[in-house]
């Protein structure tokens, strides 16, 4: 077969010539090749079969052997042409031209036009100057180069994977600023629903050099995939931002090391570690007002404080922000696959995929839509037997904190819910799709929370120094650092257990134990008789007392933890999948440890 094209040029006597092939073999395959220009793109989460059928493509593989590339159509084109403009290409007829055309202003730029005399300095993310040697082995992948933008006798500083990335960073960074200083244009800050530019890169970076300096000298567990971190902030200021925890991972326990003593890690996904580590930091305060003379006096360091009716709470002016570098698994992942320059409205919010519950799968990295899963629930000798342990998402747990809080259900009965303030991403916001994950999803459909639950929206970010997508394998280890010990814990996800085989200090076993601990010793948070829920009394013994059976010592909690679940079936996005329920059916059997062995 033979095609011929025509044109001014020999480039654009070629893409003729291809033009016409690619119109034949479409036409053979019943198919019209559409327009130049013609706009035609695909969307993997439509409901409707796709416009274009998979087929026509592999009929036209089958057809094309040998290929006529367009190699063979006769060409002497070895003259340097210099840089012509792009010519149209095949996959342009047949797609339509790129959306890259709509560019946005890049943050340099604009910083170029008005701040001239501005001067950008990159090293090595540790400040080594790039001559001197190679990049540091123990900097983290995103944290590898540092850009240093000098305007006047302000500096900004942006990481990233590429000196490229850096730069943009430190401009994005010093935008944030100088924006926030200019009365006249609204900072991207004030718009609702978003933290702070300047905090979210505080957080961001804080966070990271928590990592970087923890994991100092351990080349192996340096390695990570996700990376996230808890940090708390009073008044928002970000001078005296604290760095609570810090975990990498992205594995769940295999089935088969389930344990019914609740010594292994269920989830080892970074932000799950995470909030585990805050509770660590809750337990370790509320020991100080434990250990105190009179637990009824507030401890100015503390983030807690007593309240009059008993129990304990936040302290109002304290704000929880969660780091993630990358978008929680799940439907806040899902349909965000690709950085985007500016966000954009989800075009089709109302596909039936939108904001499906979705669980990890065992041993993978993906999700799946829980109505796709067979054993919505869960067995004891099923998972032993070998059918897949099933976990609920990061989006939709994070979604659940939304309602619940952080602190779980024994630390509600001690003190108030914790909530997010805030979501910092490294990579990966996609607002829109973010906020539905978070909260969106079920706005509409939760209702009679018990107080003092509520449906909490934590404000969204993207931190200037981004996250660079790494193609290499995870590990299956998480490293998990609170501040309450120096040392961070490496935590086999597959195992759930350390290295050394020891159960961590974020088991269940631990907390349950802290907790025994505690209620022993300080004022509970009253049970009020709220809308119907009878308050359950706290037993005299608590030697023989379940896990489960603590869990349920308040019942608000749980009633809330209810309403959810029901918001997620009334909006018809799917059964919230549980572990098999002989889990949690284990007493504390390190109740009688000492304060500072349990507390570390
Ligand atoms: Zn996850």
């Amino acid at each position: 077969m033979t095609f011929e094209g025509w044109g001014h040029s020999k480039r654009e006597a070629r893409a003729s010539a291809a033009r016409a092939c690619l119109a034949a073999l479409l036409a053979r395959a019943g198919r019209v090749l559409p327009a130049p220009g013609a706009k035609q793109q695909q969307d993997f989460t439509s409901d409707e079969p796709g416009k274009v059928p998979v087929s026509d493509f592999q009929c036209l593989e089958v057809k094309m052997k040998p290929p006529p590339s367009v190699a063979s159509v006769k060409s002497s084109d070895t003259s340097p042409e210099g840089t012509p403009p792009p010519a149209p290409c095949p996959a342009t007829a047949l797609f339509g031209a790129s959306n890259a055309a709509t560019v946005h202003k890049s943050p340099i730029n604009v910083l170029y036009e008005n701040y001239p005399g501005l001067s950008f300095t990159c090293t090595f993310g540790d400040g080594e100057p790039l001559d001197s040697c190679q990049a540091p082995l123990q900097l983290s992948h995103s944290m590898r180069f540092k850009v240093v933008c000098t305007i006047k006798d302000q500096k900004f500083e942006g990481y990233g994977s590429s000196k490229k990335l850096a730069k943009l960073a430190a401009a994005r960074s010093a935008l944030a600023v100088l924006d926030e200083g200019r009365a006249e244009s609204p900072p991207a800050a004030a718009m609702a629903g978003f933290l702070p530019q300047t905090l979210a890169d505080r957080v961001g970076k804080l966070v990271n050099e928590k990592f970087n300096e923890v994991m100092k000298g351990d080349l192996v567990h340096s390695k990570r995939k996700v990376l996230a971190g808890i940090v708390i902030t009073v008044n928002n200021r970000t001078e005296d931002a604290r760095v609570i925890a810090v975990t990498t991972g992205t594995k769940c326990v295999s089935g088969e090391h389930m344990s019914v003593r609740g010594r292994v890690l269920n989830d080892c996904h970074a932000e799950v570690a995470a909030r585990r580590c805050l509770q660590r930091h809750l337990y370790a305060q509320l020991l100080m007002y434990a250990s105190a003379e009179d637990p009824k006096v507030p401890i100015p360091e503390s983030d807690l404080e007593p309240l009059p009716t008993g129990g304990y709470q936040m302290k109002p002016d304290r704000q929880v922000h969660l780091y993630v570098s990358t978008a929680p698994c799940g439907d806040g992942r899902i349909f965000s696959p690709h950085e985007q320059p500016q966000p954009e409205p989800d075009r089709h919010p109302n596909r039936l995929a939108r904001g499906q519950l979705r669980t990890k799968i065992e041993s993978g990295e993906g999700t799946i839509p829980v109505k796709n899963c067979n054993n919505v629930v869960q067995t004891w000798d099923g998972v032993m037997q070998g059918e897949r342990l099933l976990t609920m998402s990061c989006s939709d747990k994070v979604a659940r904190w939304c309602v619940v809080g952080l602190q779980g259900a024994l630390l509600s009965r001690v003190m108030k819910p914790v909530y997010l303030h805030s979501l910092v991403l490294g990579s990966l916001l996609h607002p829109h799709h973010m906020y539905r994950a978070l909260c969106g999803r079920i706005e509409a459909y939760i209702s009679s929370l018990p107080p003092p639950f509520q449906l909490q929206r934590p404000l969204l970010a993207r931190a200037a120094s981004t996250e660079a997508r790494t193609p290499a394998r995870a590990p299956s280890f998480s490293v998990c650092w609170c501040c309450t010990t120096q040392l961070p814990e490496i935590v086999n996800a597959t195992t759930g257990k350390l290295e050394s085989g020891q159960p961590s200090l974020l088991c269940k076993q631990s907390m349950f134990a802290r907790w025994q601990y505690l209620v022993k010793r300080l004022p509970l948070l009253p049970q009020e008789n709220n809308i119907g829920i009878e308050p359950v009394k706290m037993p005299e013994d608590l030697d023989h007392l379940l896990y489960n059976e603590a869990k349920q010592l308040c019942p608000t909690y749980q009633v809330a933890k209810e309403r959810l679940i029901e918001a997620f079936d009334k909006a018809k996005l799917g059964r919230w999948v549980k572990k098999p329920l002989e889990q949690d059916q284990f007493v504390c059997e390190v109740a009688s440890a000492p304060a500072h062995a349990l507390f570390a």
